[in-house]
């Protein structure tokens, strides 16, 4: 997505060779109309599959999985994450370790919003090493819904993440991908 692009070169800052910083797109501010392009965008990728739901993660996840939601006619539900793992017979949870935050946390899903019956776009903001798109796979997996396909903001293709999700035969679209960061810039593929 061209218009992404232009908006990552821009307004993006390097933090270090793996990480970049997106707060003025996706992690702190949220610009309503560049997010409702990216819905659109989805929408359109996914529209010849029945989606019934879409779901993310909490937190950055949220406002583009929401614009997606709305052009599909569908809810969306957020995985929540949470701080103690008290099992809850209710819930799907799993323990997913964070990227950015060097720590682990459990991300859980109301048995109430997810089912077998359900076919999920899963979309989500950014893919390093893939472990929360794979905590979330793990818990769509075992509600029985059918997963149609991952929509990811910023893929950054020079980690694993996306790739291995790939090779599991899941489908991966990703509105920017991300060859390297080296040398202090950004090269898209
Ligand atoms: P993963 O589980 O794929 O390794 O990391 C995914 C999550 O970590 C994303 O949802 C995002 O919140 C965070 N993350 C990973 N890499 C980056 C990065 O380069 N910049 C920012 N801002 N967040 C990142």
């Amino acid at each position: 997505m061209e218009l992404l692009k232009e908006r990552i070169l821009r307004e993006a800052s390097i933090l270090n060779q793996d990480v970049l910083k997106l707060d003025a797109l996706l992690n702190h501010q949220v610009d309503p109309l560049l997010t409702q392009e990216m819905g659109k965008e989805f929408a359109r990728l996914y529209a010849e599959t029945p989606i019934t739901k879409v779901i993310t993660v909490e937190s950055s996840g949220i406002p583009v999985a929401y614009a997606t939601a709305l052009v599909l006619g569908v809810p969306l539900v957020f995985a929540r994450r949470k701080k103690t793992l008290i099992a809850d017979p209710d819930a799907y949870c799993e323990r997913v370790p964070s990227f950015t935050k060097g720590i682990v946390t459990d991300i859980m899903v109301s048995r109430q919003f997810l089912s077998a019956d359900d076919t999920v776009l899963f979309i989500d903001d950014i893919i390093a090493n893939g472990d929360a798109a794979r905590g979330l796979i793990k818990i769509i997996e075992r509600s029985g819904a059918t997963l149609a396909g991952l929509g990811i903001v910023v893929e950054k293709s020079f980690q694993s993440g996306a790739r291995t999700i790939r090779e599991q035969g899941i489908r991966v679209e990703s509105l920017a991908k991300i060859a390297s960061l080296d040398g202090g810039k950004i090269r898209f593929e």
